[in-house]
């Protein structure tokens, strides 16, 4: 099964030209930056593991990667949240509705708060050799080894292409991604420099996330915080436009992250004298539960 060598492309948005690293054509249901970061757990041997434990949000990517990972190893997910909305309940869609087809069982957590579902399930999983806990979001030592794959691959077409610079953009969640592939490219001094927004906290909680995974700060990537405040998960009509004008590129990227990404990239762009790549990192399930959200809160911008 494939899941390495993902195309480059180049598109012309908004008067620059990008490189695409199109990581959403890795697998038809394992791709993405999920997929580089669960990778480890695809490739190695868990002979007593049967169950993965997971948690987060019911619309997240990761529920769906992580249920189709389970599904390739034939293991079952169980997938805890905080909450259930009577709308997903009634009417599954998008990533929700994938990852129940794909076998997952997603669960109300017993206990409430993200802290505290995590180590209920870290601790279950502990006495139990049938299961395996992953974090929200592949938030987690383990993504490295998949990351770098995804590092290595840059890494190989900058060099072919014979560049001498380049800069990376890409939105951060937990911001796994992007550290991981700022630590490559340092490890290996490379003058790929990685730059990166805030999409779920602030600049000073992504810095945070950098610390956690790695202390040696001249490993981390760069943070372009966002010149406005979006709260992670929002319909923004600013977004909207923006994906609109990317789709017209002929790619199609997501409502979550890829606004907030591209507005980095739009933002930075006229201040660097180098070729500029974006990582497309899949998620576009999850626009078949964005987009009915953007109608409802802007029928008019759907009234053609
Ligand atoms: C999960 C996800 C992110 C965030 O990745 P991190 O490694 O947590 O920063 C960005 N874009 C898409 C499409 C995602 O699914």
């Amino acid at each position: 099964m494939k899941l390495a060598n993902s195309p480059v492309e180049q598109i012309h948005v908004a008067g620059h030209d990008v490189f695409i690293k199109r990581d959403d054509l890795l697998h038809p249901q394992f791709s993405g930056n999920k997929a580089r970061k669960f990778l480890y757990f695809y490739e190695q041997d868990f002979p007593t593991v049967k169950k993965v434990l997971g948690y987060g949000s019911a619309q997240a990517n990761s529920l769906y990667s992580m249920a189709a990972l389970c599904q390739l190893k034939g293991w079952q997910l169980e997938f805890y949240v905080d909450h259930l909305p009577q709308l997903l309940l009634a009417n599954p869609s998008g990533n929700y509705a994938a990852a129940l087809a794909l076998g997952a069982k997603v669960l109300p957590a017993p206990v409430s708060g993200g802290e505290q579902i995590a180590s209920y399930l870290q601790q279950l999983a502990a006495n139990d050799p049938e299961c395996l806990f992953i974090e929200e979001g592949g938030r987690m030592a383990e993504a490295e080894y998949g990351v770098a794959k995804l590092a290595e691959e840059i890494a190989d077409w900058y060099q072919a292409e014979q560049l001498s610079q380049l800069a990376l953009f890409l939105p951060s969640g937990t911001g796994t991604t992007a550290l991981f592939l700022a630590k490559y490219f340092k490890q290996h001094e490379l003058a790929i420099e990685v730059f990166t927004c805030p999409v779920v906290g602030d600049a000073a909680y992504l810095q945070q996330q950098f610390d956690q995974l790695c202390a040696n700060r001249q490993w981390h990537p760069t943070i372009v915080a966002p010149a406005k405040k979006y709260h992670f998960g929002k319909c923004y009509r600013d977004f909207l436009t923006l994906w609109r004008l990317l789709n017209q590129t002929g790619v199609t990227f997501e409502l979550l992250y890829d606004p907030l990404g591209w507005m980095t990239l739009l933002q930075t762009a006229p201040t660097l004298a180098m070729p500029l790549m974006y990582l497309h990192q899949g998620g576009l399930l999850g626009n078949s539960s964005m987009l009915p959200r953007y109608q409802r809160k802007y029928p008019q911008l759907f009234s053609d």
